[in-house]
């Protein structure tokens, strides 16, 4: 193997270009980008750099110098537009047609659209790049008022950012709670009470029925016949995955590009990794697509090692986090959405944890809030046969090595 390209120079390209060379790759590696920026990471995006706290420098996982260091050729502001599997070769929107002996989808996805809501540079907005939150960002210093639609994490950070900047914001999320898809009920309503507390107007349950913009700001009108108007709109619906190209290819897609956990697609030559990719891991029967950061640098080392011949990384517990005002929250393993969990200090004002435990008293997964030393130790207990003892994991002043009763 002399050749390995990755398509999308995004956190998941740019890891695995990093990866091939750790592991000694010494062949070509080429990452063609769309964006016209060097590999960045995006959780700032909604966070300090929405706010103007955090650099854009500091978001870039590889920056020009790094990649000449590593010999890690970047062609950005390119976009792949075709893949020919038989001849290895890919074709760019510049006119292109580059060789590979491996290729690796980082493709991602792009912002979900609102149908009837178009985005603009001034008043709505989608946010999903570094441009996009650079746009509302310069917004942030003269609007008023913003209307977020959308209650998933990326809906809320928003959220937690314009206050934070000092607008009066309207949240509208059509489902029946916050974070529905991705987070058990006594998380949203912790969250849906933090909002509410730091002045959100938050309507939940509430459909947009027709939202527009003109020179006077944005104006949307709800199902349920209420009215609102705000200087700006951020429209955070959810991520459509880019997978077209692939699908092109006549590689097997299906809401995301279909691998295996190594991000082996049916294709022995072609991988895909990162938001784009849907990973068949045996128990999950419709496969898995994750849309996080610690998913994307996961999957890159997956298949770097692939790639290369080498065993498979000892399995992570998944882990995702948020920051919203001043919460920390921090996600680790796989809460169970149907159970209830221990609440251990007072995680409902934003400082403690909520615990699942399965059946049999072992711990699942953790929601914590401020609380990074029970995530430590949550990361030790989880996938462990030690069972929790309920009445001193939900003391707070025991610490959570000392809630543990006996292995099964
Ligand atoms: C605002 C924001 C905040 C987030 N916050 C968090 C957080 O707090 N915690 C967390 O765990 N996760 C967070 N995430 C999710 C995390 O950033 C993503 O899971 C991660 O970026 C996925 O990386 P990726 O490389 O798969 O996709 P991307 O980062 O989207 O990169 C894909 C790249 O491929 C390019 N591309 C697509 N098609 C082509 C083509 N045909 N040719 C060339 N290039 C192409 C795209 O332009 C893009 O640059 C956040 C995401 C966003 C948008």
């Amino acid at each position: 193997m002399n050749t390995v390209l990755i398509i999308g120079g995004g956190q998941a390209g740019g890891a695995a270009a990093l990866a091939l060379r750790r592991h000694g790759f010494a062949g070509t590696i080429r990452i063609i980008g769309q964006e016209p920026l060097p590999p960045y990471e995006r959780p700032a995006l909604s966070k300090g750099y929405l706010l103007g706290t955090t650099p854009f420098d500091k978001l870039v996982l590889l920056p020009e110098t790094l990649a000449a260091e590593q010999r890690i050729t970047l062609t950005m502001g390119v976009a792949v537009t075709a893949i020919d599997r038989a001849a290895r070769q890919v074709t760019t929107d510049d006119g292109q047609r580059l060789d590979y002996d491996a290729l690796i989808l980082a493709t991602g996805g792009t912002a979900r659209a609102l149908p009837g809501a178009p985005v603009d540079d001034r008043r709505l907005f989608a946010i999903r790049t570094a441009r996009d939150a650079g746009l509302i960002r310069e917004r942030l210093a003269d609007a008023r008022s913003m209307l977020v639609i959308g209650g998933g994490w990326l809906g809320l950070e928003v959220a937690a950012s314009a206050r934070k900047a000092g607008l009066a914001v309207t949240l509208i999320e059509s489902g029946p709670r916050l974070c529905g898809r991705a987070l058990p009920p006594a998380v949203s309503e912790i969250l849906a009470g933090l909002h509410a507390r730091q002045g959100v107007d938050l309507r939940i349950g509430v459909a947009p029925a027709d939202i527009g913009a003109d020179a006077d700001g944005v104006h949307a009108r709800l199902a349920d016949g209420g009215v609102i108007h705000t200087d700006i709109g951020v429209i955070a619906i959810g991520l459509r995955v880019s997978d077209d190209l692939a699908a092109a290819a006549g590689l097997a897609v299906h809401d995301g590009v279909l691998t295996d956990a190594a991000g082996r697609t049916g294709d022995p030559a072609v991988f895909a990794i990162g938001d784009c990719a849907r990973v068949h891991h045996g128990v999950h029967g419709a496969g898995l697509r994750l849309e996080s950061w610690q998913n994307a640098n996961l999957q890159a080392e997956a298949a770097a090692r692939a790639l290369l011949g080498l065993p498979d990384a000892a399995p992570e517990i998944p882990w995702f986090w948020s920051d919203q005002y001043d919460l920390a929250l921090q996600i680790l393993g796989t809460p169970d959405p149907i159970a209830s969990p221990i609440h251990r200090g007072a995680p409902d004002t934003g400082r403690g944890s909520l615990l699942w435990c399965d059946p049999a008293g072992r711990l699942r997964g953790i929601a914590a809030l401020n609380a990074p030393r029970d995530v430590a130790m949550a990361r030790r207990l989880i996938g462990t046969g030690l069972i929790v003892d309920p009445a001193r994991a939900a003391d707070a002043g025991v610490p959570l090595r000392d809630a543990v009763l006996a292995a099964m």
